[in-house]
């Protein structure tokens, strides 16, 4: 059986959610995590996610948003990339786990031998599993509250293993160091004109039913929470009055630490779990605020990718646009742009007005082309161009057929047969067939060529950034690229690998292999966002000067 650390010292929050999914349990837990922090506490947040898949990685991004990867390669929920944007902080493999990675977990020990001929059951083996890694993190000491979110709502089928585990976990912790807080909907029924509990009353039934009692209710409302609301969910639900926390929409999810506050979430959370309550110091995060709900200018970018039609498989570069934005003081506007609808003929009108725009990330041949024709024409009226992984590979391409006249030019994934394979999957990726098996997953390292712009923008020499990917630059055609004025500005010095590519006759043209976006947060903006942000800034106000002239 799995042990589980009972001499822990950290403090554990478990958050559920009940009525409805999507009702902001990662925001709420990032929040709460910022207000614990912002008093001196060190705390990390955790997802368990109730479905089977080992990880997201291979999940539709249509179905699950964007897949978030941690620095040790983990390839996670993108309610991962909030607490790092929130907390500032790093998560690992460690921070995410799926029903499937506890099955498959317990599977492996079952085969090895190490039930000892048992009847390996939901309890106690896969509670235990589950248990074992709501605790793993205390091991490190390094903590001293850490949350954790469950996934899905109170009463799915799916969840049941988990909140059972955490049913078990209050007797494991004592009182004082389980807190269960429950996020739960009070719709507002415009015919009546009047905020409804039952929702709230059932699922708070659900989850005595299976043996919690919240400590905390977080009501997400449309509308301000009277005093006679709170006391009947109060009554009905048994928690004190004082712990009826409303939580109305916010404008910007970086509202909500602040809303919080207000209502004082982390003081119920601090006097439950007895810990000393001091003053948080918010300086940063309403600096940071003040900028992003101030902004003096606007520009607007547009965004090329395969899934337009759902912004959250672009999560962190959406958000990582607010950090850049609110660090320019200038909303970052975005243009949604279908790669597929982009050619020759409509490449014009489409990009018409734009400051800049940034290329996606994305897997399969759909929509190349678009990119590659949306890539010719800001490289050619030189536009501020931005390229991330699939963005990068699409710059190359499109430099190699335009510029050093190899129309055959490709990546191996868009035709595996071409005269001129620019990108490549390299020999010792080529046998493996699990998928997943052959990406470059998680952080590396990579060195930046003195003198290069984006030396210039990072102000350093030696990075590290999150990859996902399989295919990369080839090293054969570097040569022909660099004479022709295509920089590879950053290397990965350990295996040569083309990390970053700029040109030189350009005024911000840069590509990268990696995944900055997933570096950025509220309190330290990526620099080469913040930088692509400025230059499009520059840009706007150049082609504005251009205008006035030619009247
Ligand atoms: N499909 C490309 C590759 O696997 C790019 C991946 C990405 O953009 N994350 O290399």
């Amino acid at each position: 059986m799995a042990s589980v650390n009972k001499s822990n010292k950290a403090k554990h929050i478990f958050v559920t959610g009940g009525v409805t999914s999507s009702l902001g349990k990662g925001i709420i837990s990032a929040s709460l995590g910022k207000l614990l922090q912002a008093r001196g506490y060190s705390v990390t947040i955790q997802k368990f996610d109730p479905y089977i898949n080992i990880d997201p990685g291979t999940l539709n991004p249509y179905e699950h948003g964007e897949c978030y990867v941690t620095d040790d390669g983990a390839e996670t929920d993108l309610d991962l990339g909030h607490y790092e944007r929130f907390l500032n902080i790093t998560t690992s493999q460690d921070n995410n786990i799926t029903t499937g990675r506890i099955y498959n977990n317990v599977i492996t020990k079952e085969r090895r031998g190490d039930y000892q001929g048992k009847t390996v059951q939901v309890i106690p083996h896969i509670t235990d599993e589950i248990k074992f890694n709501f605790f793993k993190m205390d091991q490190s000491g390094e903590y001293d509250i850490i949350i954790t979110e469950i996934g899905g709502c109170v009463g799915d089928i799916e969840s049941l293993p988990f909140i059972e585990a955490v049913r078990q976990a209050k007797l494991d912790l004592g009182p004082s160091n389980f807190l269960s807080i429950h996020l739960t909907l009070i719709p507002f029924l415009s015919a009546a004109k009047e905020l409804k509990t039952k929702p709230t009353q059932h699922s708070v039934k659900q989850l005595l039913e299976a043996g919690i009692q919240p400590d905390i209710l977080v009501c997400r409302t449309e509308k301000p929470l009277p005093l006679e609301i709170r006391k009947k969910l109060a009554l009905f639900c048994n928690v004190q009055l004082n712990s009826v926390i409303e939580a109305m929409d916010a404008d910007s999810i970086y509202d909500v630490p602040l809303l919080m506050r207000k209502e004082k979430l982390a003081e119920r959370v601090l006097s439950k779990l007895k810990l000393p309550k001091s003053e948080p110091d918010l300086d940063e995060w309403k600096a940071f605020l003040g900028k992003l709900k101030n902004p003096t200018e606007e520009v607007e970018i547009g965004l090329v990718g395969k899934y337009v039609e759902l912004p959250d498989a672009y999560k962190s570069i959406i958000e990582s646009f607010i950090h850049a934005g609110a660090e320019n003081e200038c909303r970052v506007k975005i243009r949604w742009i279908s790669s597929e609808s982009i050619t020759p003929l409509v490449v014009k009108d489409l990009l018409e007005g734009l400051s800049g725009i940034l290329v996606a990330p994305g897997f399969g041949e759909r929509g190349i082309d678009g990119k590659i024709t949306a890539i010719q024409y800001v490289r050619e009226n030189k536009i501020p161009f931005f390229g991330i992984c699939l963005g990068m590979q699409c710059a190359v391409t499109e430099f190699a057929r335009n510029v050093l006249k190899m129309p055959h030019a490709d990546s191996t994934e868009f035709n595996p047969q071409t005269a001129d394979p620019v990108i490549y999957l390299m020999n010792d990726q080529k046998d493996i067939t699990n998928i997943g098996g052959t990406m470059r997953l998680g952080a590396y390292p990579c060195k930046l060529q003195k003198g290069s712009k984006v030396q210039a923008i990072y102000g350093r020499q030696n990075i590290s950034e999150r990859h996902r990917h399989r295919y990369e630059f080839n090293n054969q055609y570097l040569d022909e690229f660099i004479n022709a004025g295509m920089k590879t500005s950053g290397i990965n010095p350990d295996s040569n690998l083309v990390e970053i590519i700029e040109l030189e006759d350009h005024p911000w043209f840069i590509g990268v292999q990696f995944h900055p976006e997933l570096k950025s947060t509220a309190q330290s903006p990526h620099p080469l966002f913040q930088k692509f942000v400025e230059a499009t800034l520059k840009f706007k106000k150049h082609s504005y000067k251009k205008e006035v002239i030619n009247l």
